[in-house]
């Protein structure tokens, strides 16, 4: 036996095979950080030089992790290039030795084998995975700005093929276990129960150079004639960099050293490759865009750990067996779908069968995109409808822990389903997915308005991950715990925020909307508008946005904003007049752009100029000026909202603007973009744009006391 107890390895030998295992101390996952290359070292000398051990097998004693990757924390400590390298050569040079070991050496896996994790497994010469829904492959490093840096940019394409290995390093997407096999990641697939038995087993055999059990992958026709020539290989990487281009409108650097990195492996060698991809790790590790996007993982990670409540305040959630949701429209049959999906009994009630009907057709649409990706079985499938009840009456609610109300948005309607369900519900915690009513006006209406409060998804509820929980001050902490907590469950990441007009997301939407249609009224035209935002790093424009969210949903916060915070959320002229008119965007074909009749965009809709206030008369504005018009007032307003105690923290802010509306990750959000302009810069920008535009740009107090003070939101 040789073991490390404080990294937690151990290597014990049975039968000539050693059993690596790993199981880090204190943490639910294992993570590869710099003191558990020096045992791994250890270990391979010692396989290399005993003669009793044939061979070996790399298992986790984690339940659900095999290897998450690399320590994080340990990689946001790294300042400069060099020290970037350093780390990258050393991780490369252990996986050399050990894919180098004369004696065989296979992975066990169970769990996540991401990033390093993955580059281990790569190294060695077996892997066997559990068919398990925990057991995922990836290599997700581009989404923290990274690359690879422990030889995956090498041995991944040698593995997989170059263009299943392009799809998979410069996406960081997840390969589930049955895809792995097929693909060629791994060479079996096995149940969970005899996992170490078979790799014992293979272990055994393939020491003794029995290969028999080993399906080697055969690349394809197609795959042989494209990548077995630099002429094709060529053609594949300017299709990737074209799509890399498009996809991140080049503001992420990561992919594009990923490719890099690889192409110079297929025009030298393995070792050029690797060289290079130290080099390019280390710079990428120092790197804004690493940085602010390594801050949201923490941000996200700390979320996660959070339950909602003040720091010291313990109250248990209540468990949500059975969830009640009201109005089976476009936002009910999304809620509806990801409750079934993790796993809760929904009563869906609407007015009338036939709009029942048609929810119940939207949660299937949404379930069935997993079967067909083949994420679940049939079976998973039937199960999971088989959770979802429908009513026009109250039955089945007498014993729901949580109604999610997504009806009309209506007060008297809102007042009276509340009504409706705290006489049929004895016990149930009323949530509101209301995107404009203040929660305290629809509890007015309650006798329990400490179990009312705001669970405010987005849409599409399935794809988006923010999840924004507004509590009142009459809201109790059990109530507020077990929105949080539900809400999580479901897979969303959650803020709490206080109640107000918008509430945090759609506030700091507002101004900046607004703004983009004041630039229009002043003949700024929409074409470019949408693409200086975009350029900016948001996914879609402005004007693209309100197409997409629907003219009718925007025309009806606007008046709201302008009501609770006075002009400076006044709608430009433009935006009420085009709302005035009827159009209602995408859903109707018809909105700032024109589209065909499957929905698809043909630009922009001239006619819409004739609704400005200078007609169908045109200026350019520079792209810089509406980047600051639009974005300057949306961060304002963030500030505004941390003053009020609106969000609790500028983490929460960050994430709020990153996941609700695609605020650009690379800039981390509204308040790391503040810090990283300088608070006294962005105050001389507002200050004047308010003597130009006078009543929009006023700096928020809390920000301009930080300028003073030279105290940043991050410290
Ligand atoms: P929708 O019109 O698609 O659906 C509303 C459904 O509620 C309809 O099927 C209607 O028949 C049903 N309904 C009305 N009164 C009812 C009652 N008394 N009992 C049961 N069902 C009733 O609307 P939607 O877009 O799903 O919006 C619903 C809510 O979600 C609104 O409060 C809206 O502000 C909010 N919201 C919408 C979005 C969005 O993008 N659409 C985003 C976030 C929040």
């Amino acid at each position: 036996l040789l073991e490390d107890s404080t990294v937690g390895l151990s290597l014990r030998v049975h039968e000539g095979i050693a059993l690596i295992a790993y199981d880090q101390p204190g943490s639910p996952v294992n993570t590869l950080n710099s003191r558990v290359g020096p045992v791994f070292e250890q270990f391979f000398l010692r396989i290399e030089q005993d003669a009793a051990i044939v061979a070996a097998v790399l298992v986790s004693g984690k339940t659900d992790s095999w290897i998450a990757g690399a320590d994080i924390e340990e990689l946001q400590r790294i300042t400069a290039p060099v020290d970037g390298e350093r780390l990258s050569r050393s991780g490369q040079l252990l996986l050399d030795r050990l894919a180098a070991l004369r004696k065989p050496v296979i992975a066990a896996i169970h769990g996540a084998a991401l990033g390093g994790g993955l580059e281990v497994a790569l190294a060695c010469h077996h892997r066997i995975i559990t068919d398990h829904a925990k057991t995922v492959l990836a290599l997700p490093e581009v989404q923290l700005g990274l690359i690879p840096g422990a030889g995956g940019t090498q041995r991944l394409p040698r593995t997989v093929g170059l263009q299943v290995a392009l799809d998979l390093i410069l996406t960081g997407k997840n390969v589930r276990a049955r895809k792995a096999l097929p693909m060629g990641l791994v060479h079996e697939l096995v149940h969970p129960a005899i996992l170490l038995d078979v790799a014992m087993q293979r272990a055994r055999q393939l020491a003794h150079g029995d290969r028999s059990a080993v399906r080697e992958r055969r690349p394809g026709l197609v795959e042989r004639a494209l990548e077995e020539n630099s002429v094709g290989r060529a053609i594949i990487f300017r299709k990737a960099r074209e799509s890399v281009t498009k996809k991140t409108g080049g503001h992420y650097p990561a992919p594009f050293a990923a490719l890099d990195v690889i192409e110079r492996g297929y025009r030298e060698s393995f070792a050029a490759g690797l060289l290079e991809e130290a080099k390019r790790f280390g710079e990428l590790a120092v790197s804004p865009e690493c940085r602010q996007l390594a801050y949201l993982f923490f941000a996200t990670t700390s979320l996660k750990k959070d339950t909602g409540l003040p720091a010291g305040q313990n109250v248990a959630p209540r468990a949500v067996h059975k969830l009640g949701v009201l109005g089976a429209g476009f936002m009910g049959a999304g809620i509806t779908a990801v409750a079934v999906q993790a796993g809760t009994v929904v009563r869906l009630k609407d007015g009338t069968v036939e709009r029942l009907a048609s929810g119940f057709k939207a949660v299937r649409d949404v379930v069935r995109e997993r079967l067909v990706k083949r994420q679940i079985t049939r079976v998973q499938f039937d199960d999971t409808m088989s959770l979802v009840g429908g009513t026009v009456d109250y039955r089945g609610f007498a014993n729901v822990d949580l109604v999610i109300e997504a009806v009309f948005e209506d007060l008297d309607v809102k007042h009276q389903v509340l009504r409706e369900v705290e006489e049929t519900t004895p016990a149930a915690i009323f949530a509101s997915n209301t995107s404009t009513i203040p929660i305290r006006d629809i509890a007015r209406a309650a006798k329990r308005p400490e179990q009312v409060l705001g669970m405010h998804f987005f849409s599409p509820v399935h794809r988006m991950p923010l999840l924004e929980v507004i509590v009142t001050p009459e809201t109790s902490a059990e109530t507020t715990a077990t929105a949080v907590a539900y809400g999580k469950q479901l897979g969303k990441t959650v803020i709490v925020v206080q109640d107000g007009a918008g509430f945090y997301v759609n506030r700091i939407l507002a101004p900046y909307l607004n703004e983009c249609g004041r630039m229009v009224d002043e003949g700024a035209s929409i074409e470019d508008i949408d693409k200086a935002l975009v350029q900016f790093g948001f996914p879609v424009g402005p004007f693209t946005l309100l197409d997409e969210v629907g003219l009718d949903i925007a025309g009806k916060s606007g008046p709201i904003m302008e009501a609770a915070f006075g002009p400076r959320m006044q709608p430009s002229a433009t935006l009420r007049a085009v709302i005035a008119s009827g159009r209602l965007g995408r859903k109707a074909r018809k909105g700032f752009y024109r589209y065909d009749a499957d929905g698809k965009r043909q630009g922009v809709d001239d006619s819409i100029y004739a609704m400005t206030p200078v007609g169908a008369r045109r200026r350019t504005l520079p792209v810089e000026e509406i980047q600051q018009r639009a974005v300057l007032p949306l961060l304002n307003e963030a500030v505004r909202c941390l003053d009020e105690g609106i969000i609790r923290s500028p983490r929460d802010g960050d994430i709020g603007a990153v996941f609700g509306i695609g605020f650009p990750p690379f800039r981390g959000g509204p308040f790391r973009l503040l810090d990283t302009m300088g608070l006294a810069n962005v105050v001389a920008q507002l200050d004047a744009l308010h003597a130009r535009f006078p009543g929009r740009f006023e700096v928020a107090k809390l920000l301009r006391a930080r300028a003073d003070r030279q105290q940043p939101f991050h410290p």
